[in-house]
Parts: C-alpha cells; structure tokens; sequence
C-alpha cells in the first residue's frame, strides 16, 4: 500500500520521456563517479545505477573529452537496452563545451547549471545565456542547481550588504539561506527571458546542514510552482550520511515538496556507487509514497533469542528477494507491494507474521524448535530441523507466483 501526501502543485517537466513534477511520483536520481571520459567505466555504472532502479543519471562533463564521451555512452547504453535518461552536470566552462560539442547537448536528456559557478563579473550572465540557448536549441530542460558550497559570492555579498542596513538585521544564516533562494529563483526568471519554459525548469538549493535544508526548501516551495530536485549535498559516509538524508527529504516529501530526489552518499572504499540508489527507494517505500523491492520486516532480536540464525534468515530472504526484482518486476505485477517478516520468538512473532504477506516466527531460546510459518494471517505450515530457510524461501516464491499476476 502507499500512502497517500498532498504534493505541493508543481510544473510538469519531462525528463528524457521521465515526468517529473506535476503529481508524478518522486522519481530516484543518481550520479556516476567515474571520469566521464573514459566511455567504458561510466557505461558500465550508468548501466549499474540504473539496474539498480536510478531513473535518471547525472554525468559530471568537465572536459572537452568528457563532453565528447557524452554522445558515446548514449550510444552505448541505447545499445544495452538501458534507456536512462543522462544529465550533464556543467561548471565554469560549460558554454565553451557545449560551443565545441554541440552534439554532447543533443545526446542529454537534461542539463545541470549552478548559477555560482557559471562565470564571475560581466562574463557572468553571457556564459548563463550560451547554456540556456543550447537548452532552448535542443529543446533540454534545465535544473538550476545551486550549492552553498558555490554560492554566487556576488549576490551573497549585495544582500549582505543589503541585510546590513536593516533597522534590525538578519543572522548571517538566515541572509546565506535567502541568498540561495534569490540565486535559483533570479536565475530562473532569467532563463525564462531567454525563452526557456517554465515546463523545462527544475530548480535546488543544497545545504549540508539539516534544518538548514528544510528551511530553504520550506521557503523555495512556498515562493514558486517549479519542479523541485531534494537532496541534502554532502550528506556523507554510511549510517551518518543516510541518518542525516533521511531525516532531511523525509520531512520535506511528508508535507508534499520534492518532486525528485538524490542521496549523496559518500561510497566506503569498495562499496557499490548503488547504494545511494536503494537508499533513495528505501526512503521513499519505507514512508509509503512508492514500492520498489518486497520488504523484509524483522525484530531486532533480545535475549530471548541468542542465536543468529533468525538474523541469518532475514538477511538472506531480503538480499534474495531485492535479487529476483529485475526478473519479478516484468513477470508479477504488484510483487514490489509484499511485505515478509522474519521473526526471533513467539513474543512478537505470530503476531508480527501475520500482518505480513509471509511470516515466519522463528524459535527463541529455550522455545520448541519450530518455526510457524503464516500467509495472508492463517498459520500454513509449521517448519523445523535444519532446512528452514530453504523450505522459508520456497513458500515465499510459491506466494510470489500464486499472488501476483503475471
Ligand atoms: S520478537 Fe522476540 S526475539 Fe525479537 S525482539 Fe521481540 S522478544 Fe526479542
């Protein structure tokens, strides 16, 4: 089941055939890590993060070679089956590339700008122009992205200045947070006189600090009917950058406001580019606004249950069951809906399993070695000995195919 939030009215921009905005679902974003010259690694990502569920991938095109890989990895990827819209990601030189290599603009789906980074003093406004008129050529849309780690230093220091001769004037803070606001918003309007439409503007404005975040995007929301791009910039590595992502969109899409989302995670050595990915669809399913993957509810375990073999059990039937999606989600329609329990004793767990699709109640310490298996809230089958995940698994595919339509 999802649940239903009142999403606040925005423009409908469409993203390489993606909706965005508009009532459309929030849609899950992500960006490569690798040089985007070398053609082979970032299709072998892109492919990655879209296998994964990323429906659009940002690319960083930071060179002349970069800017000409674009067209390649299209190519390649159209190649693979793998529509995923690209997004290129622009900085300071992003007129000049698109000048030399027009055809990396045809080959976008979208284009990144951040109005900070655009240029400095009077080349400022002419550089912003050569990008919105390659925008407006090739009919792309844009996301106006701006960064308080890039904010226009200019505009930063008018308003500064401006906030300074108030009778009683603004934190540093609060003037920093308007400035963001009035750098995505001006530069929109700007974009707009040069014949871009309001239906191909995305606009954001990401902080690293929580309630800074919200703040600003509490404010962007009620100031504007753009398509809105979340996400909390540098959120950083493992639980603190996914606690601190979480904590951030969950807030905002709970009242409505984001139309697609990105976690910036900083990957652990050695860890999938992905993970990003299934966190954004984890956020996004836990709160109940879409279904992508079964979900697994377990108990965190106590004293009651001192082996591991509940824990075992719950890890393997979720990594198995996120493993048969990219098979599942073509053959049984609504499957990304099912909700498994595995559970540690009889405390919680008859109870737990039978609110949920399968169940499985494992024995606690000192319980009877067996294992009440429950489907749709009516015990079916009592498991014991020692092939309990095996038979666990095959019950939960025999649901999956007598449940779901194919
Ligand atoms: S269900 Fe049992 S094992 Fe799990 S946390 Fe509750 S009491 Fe502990």
């Amino acid at each position: 089941m999802t649940h239903p939030v009142v999403r606040r009215p925005s423009r409908r921009v469409l993203v390489g055939g993606v909706p965005v905005g508009g009532g459309a679902d929030v849609v899950v974003q992500s960006m490569t890590n690798t040089d985007t010259a070398d053609v082979a690694g970032t299709v072998t990502q892109t492919y990655a993060l879209w296998q994964a569920g990323s429906e659009l991938v940002r690319l960083t095109v930071n060179t002349v070679e970069a800017a000409r890989a674009v067209p390649a990895i299209r190519e390649r990827l159209d190649a693979l089956g793998c529509p995923v819209p690209l997004i290129g990601d622009f900085h300071f030189n992003g007129h000049r590339l698109l000048t030399e290599v027009p055809e990396c603009a045809q080959a976008l789906a979208k284009l990144r700008i951040n109005p900070g980074n655009v240029g400095r003093g009077s080349k400022r406004d002419d550089q912003f122009a050569t990008l919105i008129e390659f925008a407006c050529k090739y009919d792309k849309p844009v996301r106006i992205g701006v960064n308080w780690g890039s904010l226009d230093q200019e505009l930063l220091a008018r308003m500064m200045d401006d906030n300074g001769k108030r009778a009683t004037p603004h934190e540093p803070q609060e003037v920093m947070r308007h400035a963001l606001i009035a750098s995505a918003l001006e530069s929109a309007a700007r974009a707009e006189e040069l014949g871009l439409g309001r239906d191909r503007i995305i606009l954001s404005c990401k902080l690293s600090g929580v309630q800074d975040l919200i703040r600003v995007y509490r404010d962007l929301a009620a100031r504007c009917d753009y398509a809105l791009h979340l996400g909390l910039t540098e959120a950083g590595m493992g639980s603190k950058g996914i606690v601190a992502s979480t904590a951030a969109l969950a807030v905002l899409m709970q009242e409505g406001i984001g139309d697609t989302i990105r976690v910036s995670l900083t990957p652990r050595p050695g860890e999938s580019r992905t993970t990003e990915v299934q966190v954004a669809q984890e956020i996004l399913q836990t709160m109940g606004l879409r279904a992508f993957t079964p979900l697994v509810t377990a108990c965190p375990g106590c004293g009651r249950t001192t082996s591991t073999v509940f824990q075992e059990l719950a890890q393997s039937i979720q990594n198995w069951l996120r493993g048969q999606m990219p098979i599942w989600r073509g053959q049984y329609t609504g499957v990304e809906h099912m909700n498994v329990a595995v559970m540690g004793c009889v405390v919680n767990g008859p109870g737990e399993s039978k609110h949920a699709n399968v169940g499985i109640s494992l024995p606690g310490s000192n319980e009877t070695p067996v294992a009440p298996v429950y489907e749709d809230g009516v015990k079916t089958v009592t498991l014991k000995g020692d092939k309990i995940a095996e038979e666990f698994q095959a019950i939960v595919e025999n649901y999956v195919k007598t449940h779901y339509g194919e």
